[in-house]
């Protein structure tokens, strides 16, 4: 397990140099997140953040998107990966909207999981970015750089998960969440990790080792 020292070292430098992260998806609202993080698995921000605006102009409410067929949605969301699931996915999460919530997105990740094509990890994102849950969403960055620095040896994203909540306190995990993700795009890369860049390498086990992987 990573020392205290250690930790309380990551977080002072996550603390000087990103005191504010946020997420790089654009929204106005709930739902609008919902959608954009359901089009981001395995998909970058920036396409995503191409797409939502046309998408949204369309099916701007839980309600348009809930009475179109996935084949409808098709063709605005075309250019994203697996664009035929996450179709199936928004027009089934906007039908659980309705049906189980009135409209409304839930606050709470255990109704958010009650949604078609919304798991664990996007109903964390959900949870914290909108309603400040203090949850940790652990996506493949936040699963890579955790390991990678140390803060788990979990082999599943819910065993990270359960090895960052030791680590953060619940004021603390929104932005750690963010601080991850942001690190492992930038930063610590999955294929080409800029470690004699990276300002956490004194606290890095993967640096001391040069282990890489
Ligand atoms: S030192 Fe290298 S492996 Fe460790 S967190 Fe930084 S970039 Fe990643």
């Amino acid at each position: 397990m990573k020392s205290r020292k250690e930790v309380d070292g990551i977080v002072s430098w996550f603390m000087k140099n990103m005191p504010d992260p946020g997420s790089e998806l654009q929204y106005a609202d709930p739902y609008g997140l919902l959608v954009a993080v359901i089009l981001s698995a395995q998909c970058t921000d920036k396409r995503v953040n191409m797409t939502t605006p046309a998408l949204l102009e369309r099916f701007p409410t839980p309600q348009a998107m809930a009475a179109a067929t996935a084949e409808e949605v098709f063709p605005y969301i075309k250019s994203i990966s697996y664009p035929n699931n996450k179709a199936r996915h928004l027009t089934g999460m906007a039908r659980g909207l309705m049906d189980k919530f009135g409209g409304r997105v839930p606050s709470d990740p255990e109704d958010l999981q009650k949604l078609p094509g919304v798991g664990r990890k996007t109903a964390h994102v959900i949870a914290s970015v909108v309603f400040h849950k203090e949850v940790i969403a652990v996506d493949t960055h936040v699963f890579r750089i955790s390991r990678r620095l140390g803060l788990s040896k979990g082999k599943t994203p819910l065993a990270v998960e359960n090895d960052l909540n030791r680590h953060f306190p619940p004021e603390l995990r929104g932005r750690a969440h963010h601080w991850l993700i942001l690190h492992g795009r930038y930063i610590c890369t999955a294929r080409k990790p800029k470690c004699d860049a990276c300002g956490l390498s004194r606290w890095c086990d993967t640096f001391k080792t040069r282990d890489v992987s």
